[in-house]
């Protein structure tokens, strides 16, 4: 497994816990494992492809234990060092996206936010 930084834990996050990283898939947020408002049930043993995802939260250092995916509702991801960060609208919190204090620093710096939601669309922001 790739660590987040700074050794952080996903603690009570589930959010990408429906995304086509994991095993699980868009429109079915939780899978048996997934435990809301407390975790990953099999954490230490969640499948690989849910080890291999790590979000914006667990690669960026500063980023406070505000800011994880469960208490904004947003998932977010960039490549390292890429001028694009993608958002992942969650089925159950779809417009989360407009209040994220990260995306909207984001665009005040001029760089590409993509939104993606359940049915694979995308937007530009
Ligand atoms: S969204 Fe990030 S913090 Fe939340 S479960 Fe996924 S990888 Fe962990
Ligand atoms: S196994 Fe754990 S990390 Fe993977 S989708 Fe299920 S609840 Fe999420």
């Amino acid at each position: 497994m790739m660590p987040g930084s700074g050794n952080k834990s996903c603690g009570e996050c589930t959010m990408c816990c429906g995304l086509p990283v994991t095993p699980n898939a868009w429109g079915d947020p939780w899978c048996d494992h997934c435990e809301p408002a407390v975790g990953c049930g099999i954490y230490d043993d969640r499948p690989q492809a849910c080890k291999d995802y790590l979000c914006l939260w667990m690669t960026t250092p500063a980023m406070t234990l505000d800011q994880r995916p469960e208490q904004t509702k947003v998932v977010l991801w960039r490549d390292k060092g890429a001028a694009t960060l993608y958002a992942y609208a969650h089925p159950l919190w779809p417009e989360a996206y407009k209040d994220d204090q990260t995306i909207a620093e984001w665009l005040a710096a001029g760089l590409k936010v993509i939104v993606m939601d359940t049915s694979g669309r995308r937007q530009r922001l």
